[in-house]
């Protein structure tokens, strides 16, 4: 629990939201010149600073934000930490830099301090004196800023430059201080409200974008616009306050000053002519930029707010004829029915180098002109832009709120249409794997980018949608309202958010933002009792259902109790906060059901306890179910009740012919009761050894009631096919991140398998003994530097005995009870070439005892030992259809050596496999054959003890092909191995006694 108290602890500064509110206030003054031939943007610039706080600083901070995007950054090694590699090893020219030089506050040179040093997106300069509140300094600099040839929120290509960032920017400074925040993967921008004149000089042919208006000069839209008949908005005199500039041959000057021009070296004989260009914005907190010569421009409006879009070529379909001025029109409407006014006099939409989007003030940098983007950077420049939330610290205030106003509009947009069922089992699940974190983390405080990702969009939006539910929807749509009326283009963070939805909604949220924002709680209500009356006549209502509502988590949410009745249907809110709680539903009719939650909106984990029916004699309480029939390669599960799939089998084996069964299997939520039932009879029809039988095989495995994270259990027990016995497992599986890293299994099992039928065994596999086996597992996957690496090492001890004694057990007097085994295993994997992979793979496996050990727990050479072929009712009795004289079936496991007979085993082997596959043929979304490739592989192996078969060898060609069915992918293996060593010894031994000769095998496996 140290981490939500210690988010808690950050975020929740002791301050009243408006009242005492203040801000600095800024004003740059910036000349920047771009150099293409240095990819860099040339500039000086005058910061204007009042302190309106009450506290004397001594200090001055600034962002540089481009030395994220270059080796030896925070941001870098965080990357390399997740293994991700983008700046670490970028050369010069094409890591991003900021320097500066000449820095001066109030005319007297300062020196840099890096506080965060070796990374310098901070830089901090003590004040020669210090500054008072109310008091005003000037900081003066010369700066060069250049973005990364790999974009990320910025970057360069050709001659475009998304400058996202470009000038040093001034660290906020609010009620919590300065906000000295490197830039790192995860978190994003704070800014100080200001006002930005920035006199710009570019070459003449580059089409401009940035945040703001044009005040003067050309940005170069008049000659890129695509709709010439439709004037273009400059809104030039948008801002009364702008200074005058006078355009003379391209060049802007500044009226009533001395006309200053920029320090560039003179242009070279021959060099391409130059423009100058102004821009001018007021109350935002960051300046943007991009160019492109060949950026196209087409202009719109939604009433006051002009629109400019600016695309590349072979976008004419996707974003040109109107369709992305259309797109960021309908935005803008929807934003000001949902907040209120645009703040702004513009807002341009322009296709960047990156795919995806970053916002910033009037301007958002798009990989795509899809509407859903639209909605969402462009809801940004609300929330984050205009209600300036701090998104290193509370991303869920941007994202989760864009995500939360983007999916109200494809509500409004398209009824039905609604995110929260995906968004809520997908957040649950997470919740249940232990993998959670809350949605209100400082952003560095997450685990990794994509716990973060995941908090601060996902859980964040349901946060919004939970506040929907708890309030209703006509007090979220004013709260959104008030907020926004009331904090725009201010700095704002969850306490102000919270007095509003208080004020506005008339309730006490501080249980909710605590649990929502700063917890991950389960929430899991149960029904209680139900004492079901018939009303006093006065009421008007005939019956009460009087119904507990028990709270076995810590999660607390007011819950929907539902009551169906024989005519009428009631539903009343319990509070949700207690553990135990009675309400009372009144209906017309006699009430028949409770549901608690049917609608799913407390995110309550078991929905299996969730129900009371009213049956002839008693009252039950079985969860919802649905039945299906089931097609074995999609299981259908559901959130919000059991799923319940049936299937009829049909197979044979050699000793009871035909065998007919019904299988079923249970699913709830993908994780739970996943229980299957199986009864079969073998008919003895087209059976030579005349055995009729009835089986039955039950796994019951991870009830509700033992849910642990990353917990499987299961727990077998069967009479099948000549053999009884049972079967506990527990195995636990931990991934310390989602996205990269080793993943880790460790378990135990305790396995009792008794033959009582020899009719169905292979004599060859199977001794007259029965087996209970204790055995501990651990195995962990990874992926390094392009190689999947796998390794699992089992060991296990048993005892083999009979109903006749254990001297007796097999017929063998020298059987010793006793035997220990244990396995070793390691694979790895990689593409060596885009289509061609490489395998390889090392086994070791020594099963030990007084005497031989029995048949079914030796090594075996060829693959899958007798126990684990029992698992396949197609393998594991004698005679069934994969194991025939003309059926030359590959099961994987042990030493894998394919090509020879499943039956060889011994009390040691040591193996190696390879193989290399070329994709001849692949179309990802296809389904039967959506892959096909052709293999060559060799297997080697070394076996030790009695029935040595000392050094066994095959090689050969294999083809493969992949398939999807339902939700089921597997693979077939069609291999021919070409070479064995020991003919004899082959599974299709009758195909040659030669070495060199063309035998065959098959499997729906890979090799392994
Ligand atoms: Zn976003």
């Amino acid at each position: 629990m140290l981490f939500p108290l210690l988010a808690v602890a950050l975020q929740l500064p002791a301050q009243a939201p408006s009242a005492s509110y203040w801000q600095q206030e800024v004003r740059y003054e910036i000349q920047a010149a771009l150099d293409e031939g240095r990819g860099a943007l040339t500039g000086t610039q005058r910061l204007w600073y009042r302190n309106h706080s009450p506290d004397t600083l001594d200090r001055i901070s600034f962002h540089l934000h481009l030395n994220a995007f270059r080796p030896g950054s925070r941001w870098s090694d965080l990357d390399s930490l997740e293994r991700r590699r983008r700046f670490n090893d970028l050369k010069d020219p094409d890591y991003g830099y900021n320097r500066l030089a000449h820095v001066r506050v109030n005319g007297q040179p300062v020196a840099a301090v890096w506080p965060l040093a070796p990374d310098s997106t901070i830089v901090r300069f003590m004040l020669p004196r210090r500054l008072a509140p109310g008091d005003s300094m000037v900081v003066e600099m010369e700066w060069e800023g250049r973005p990364s040839t790999v974009a990320r929120r910025q970057g360069r290509r050709g001659r475009q430059y998304d400058f996202a960032q470009s000038y040093p920017k001034v660290v906020v400074y609010d009620r919590s201080g300065w906000h000295e925040q490197p830039l790192e993967p995860a978190g994003e921008f704070y800014g100080e409200f200001a006002t930005y004149l920035v006199e710009l000089d570019v070459p003449a042919d580059q089409v401009v974008a940035a945040t703001g208006v044009p005040i003067c000069g050309d940005p170069g839209w008049e000659a890129a616009n695509r709709v010439p008949d439709r004037p273009i908005q400059y809104r030039r005199d948008y801002y009364p306050r702008a200074p005058a500039y006078s355009l003379i041959r391209n060049r802007c000057y500044r009226q009533g000053g001395e006309p200053r021009d920029i320090a560039l070296p003179p242009p070279a004989a021959g060099a391409a002519a130059r423009k100058s260009v102004v821009w001018y914005a007021e109350d935002v907190h960051h300046w943007a930029l991009s160019m492109n010569p060949e950026y196209r421009y087409e202009g719109s409006a939604w009433g006051n707010v002009a629109i400019h879009v600016l695309y590349r070529p072979g976008d004419e379909e996707s974003w040109g004829g109107g369709v992305a001025t259309q797109r960021t029109a309908r935005a803008l409407a929807w934003l000001d029915g949902f907040f209120g006014p645009f703040a702004w006099p513009q807002i341009t939409n322009l296709h960047r180098i990156e795919g995806g989007g970053t916002e910033f003030p009037m301007m958002i940098h798009d990989g795509s002109a899809s509407q859903g983007l639209i909605i969402h950077e462009l809801g940004h420049n609300y929330v984050m832009g205009i209600l300036a939330n701090n998104e290193w610290r509370e991303g869920w205030m941007d994202e989760g709120f864009s995500e939360f106003q983007g999916q109200m509009y494809e509500e409004a947009a398209q009824p039905g249409n609604d995110s929260w069922p995906w968004l809520e089992a997908r957040n649950t699940g997470l919740d249940l794997d232990g993998m959670s974190e809350p949605a209100s983390l400082v952003s560095g405080a997450y685990r990794d980018f994509t716990s973060y990702n995941i908090s601060i969009y996902s859980r964040g939006e349901l946060f919004f949608h939970q506040l929907r539910y708890l309030v209703g929807d006509p007090a979220m749509r004013q709260i959104m309202r008030t907020y926004y009326d009331r904090w725009k283009l201010k700095h704002v963070n969850e306490a102000a958010f919270k007095a509003v939805a208080e004020e506005v909604s008339g309730r006490d949220l501080s249980t909710f933002f605590a649990e929502k924002l700063h917890g991950t709680d389960l929430v899991d209500y149960k029904v209680g009792r139900v004492i079901v009356g018939r009303a006093l006549p006065q009421d008007g209502h005939e019956w009460h259902s009087r119904v507990e509502v028990i709270r076995q988590e810590t999660g607390r949410m007011p819950v929907e109790v539902w009551v169906f009745a024989a005519g009428d249907t009631a539903m009343v809110r319990s509070e949700g906060l207690a553990e135990r709680e009675w309400v009372t539903v009144r209906t017309r009719s006699k009430p028949k059901q409770v549901a608690l939650d049917p609608r799913l909106r407390t995110r309550d984990w078991n929905m299996l306890n969730n129900t009371w029916r009213q049956g002839w004699l008693f009252a039950s309480r079985e969860p919802k179910r649905s039945r299906y029939i089931d097609t074995w390669f999609s299981e259908r599960v559901r959130r919000d009740r059991l799923s319940e799939g049936f299937l009829p089998t049909v197979w044979y084996n050699a000793a009871a012919g035909i065998t007919l069964g019904l299988r079923s299997r249970e699913n709830y939520f993908g994780r739970f009761a996943q229980n299957l039932s199986l009864v079969s009879v073998g008919t003895s029809w087209e059976s030579d050894r005349d055995v009729s039988d009835a089986d039955f095989f039950l796994r019951f495995q991870n009830p509700t009631w033992l849910r642990s994270p990353g917990l499987r259990q299961t727990f077998e027990a069967y009479n099948v096919e000549g053999r009884f016995g049972a079967r506990l497992e527990l195995e636990r599986t931990r991934r310390p991140h989602l996205s990269f890293g080793p993943t880790h299994r460790y378990g135990a099992s305790l396995t009792w398998m008794q033959p009582d039928d020899f009719r169905y065994l292979d004599a060859g596999q199977w001794e007259n003994a029965a087996t209970v086996e204790f055995g501990l597992s651990a195995g962990v996957t990874d992926t390094q530097n392009g190689w999947a690496l796998g390794s699992s090492v089992t060991a296990a001890g048993g005892l083999a005995y009979s109903r006749r004694g254990l001297a007796t057990a097999t017929g063998r007097p020298d059987l010793d009870p006793f035997y220990g085994r244990g396995t070793l295993e390691f694979t790895a994997r990689r593409n060596l070439a885009p289509r061609l992979r490489f395998g390889a793979r090392l086994y070791g496996g020594v099963s030990t005892s007084g005497s031989l050990p029995v048949r079914q727990r030796q090594i075996y050479l060829a693959g899958a030992d007798p126990l684990q072929r029992f698992g396949n009712p197609f393998l594991r009795s004698d005679g069934a259809l994969l194991v025939r004289q003309d059926v030359n079936y590959h099961m994987t496991g042990g030493g894998n050596l394919r090509a020879f007979s499943p039956a060889l085993s011994s009390e040691g082997l040591v193996a190696l496999n390879l193989e290399m596959e070329h994709t001849v043929y692949a179309r990802p979304r296809g389904k039967l054959f959506n892959r096909i490739g052709v293999a060559v592989f060799g297997d080697a192996g070394h076996a030790l003890g009695e029935r040595s078969l000392d050094v066994a060898a095959d090689a050969g060609v294999g083809l493969r092909a992949e398939h999807r069915i339902g939700q089921t992918s597997f693979t077939t293996r069609f291999d021919v191995p070409l070479y064995v060593n020991r003919p004899a010894f082959a599974q299709d031994a009758n195909a040659t006694s030669e070495k060199v000769g063309f035998r065959w095998l098959f499997s729906f496996e890979p090799g392994w």
